[in-house]
């Protein structure tokens, strides 16, 4: 690809986003093209043009906490180093996993939905969604679950890689820097966050499973033909997993994995909730 590609891609992505922080919310000066960043969400290749619906604005403080990584980048922030640091850092993370569970549930129940959505508005005569295009103003139905799909989708996947983040850098803190007993909260808190994002990242995948089994590419949501999305160049989920003998999609047992997934999500949540509060009352002991 040349740089031009790229810049074309960003420019259209911040246009998209408002030139707001997915994330955070921060608003970007939308004259300077360094005041926003993006940030690539789900699998699609990143060479050559990149599909918008792989992409989001993040501010250039969410964009560093993804530099925990990449050690040799300055730009990351340092692991929270004191006592009060450590307590506020946790918090935060505990407040970025929330927002994960939630986006991720409106996310299982958007996609979930979507068989008996697509079907109506198939039966009420609406239009294929425009390739990529998002949605149209004038042309609500489809483009518009599109859209909304794309969206909610992108800000589950931010919100999954913000949290891994914060966990990695929470797993550099200094070991000289804390007694054994916060340390060994910190382990119990990092392992039920750990569980909690590896379950999350399940319900996703299941979801997007809906649109394959939807013949749409779980990515972009354009029609699906072959194992690779022409729009986006995404990897279409495998499905046979979830087919009848007939080849027909099971939906119920698709459906039914997805809920004992948020369920189990819901379960991991009660300890983590548990341990970030033994973690709190340790770090504001004395
Ligand atoms: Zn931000
Ligand atoms: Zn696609």
């Amino acid at each position: 690809m040349t740089s031009r590609d790229w810049q074309a891609d960003r420019r259209a992505v911040f246009d998209r986003d408002d030139h707001t922080c997915r994330h955070c919310g921060a608003v970007g000066d939308a004259t300077d093209p360094t005041d926003c960043r993006t940030h690539p969400v789900g699998a699609a290749p990143l060479d050559g043009t990149v599909h918008e619906s792989a992409l989001v604005t993040v501010c250039t403080d969410c964009f560093a906490s993804f530099s925990s990584s990449t050690p040799r980048s300055s730009a990351a922030p340092d692991p929270p180093s004191s006592r009060e640091a450590l307590f506020d850092y946790v918090r935060e993370t505990t407040r970025t996993q929330g927002g994960a569970i939630s986006d991720v549930a409106s996310f299982a129940s958007l996609a979930t939905s979507l068989p008996t959505t697509l079907a109506e508005s198939e039966a009420a005569g609406d239009a294929e969604p425009d390739a990529g295009t998002g949605a149209d103003a004038g042309q609500p139905g489809a483009d518009e679950t599109a859209a909304k799909y794309r969206r909610i989708r992108q800000d589950v996947l931010l919100a999954i890689d913000i949290a891994d983040a914060r966990l990695e850098r929470l797993a550099a803190i200094d070991e000289a820097a804390f007694d054994a007993d916060v340390r060994s909260s910190v382990e119990a808190f990092s392992a039920s966050a750990t569980d909690l994002q590896s379950t999350l990242r399940t319900v996703v995948e299941r979801s997007e499973t809906v649109l394959a089994g939807l013949e749409r590419c779980h990515g972009c949501f354009d029609a699906l033909e072959g194992d690779r999305c022409s729009t986006c160049r995404l990897e279409t989920r495998e499905t046979a997993d979830w087919e009848r003998e007939s080849g027909e999609m099971a939906f119920d047992r698709l459906f039914a994995a997805i809920n004992d997934e948020l369920q189990d999500a819901s379960t991991t949540t009660e300890d983590l909730t548990d341990r970030a509060t033994a973690l709190a009352a340790r770090l504001s002991d004395d």
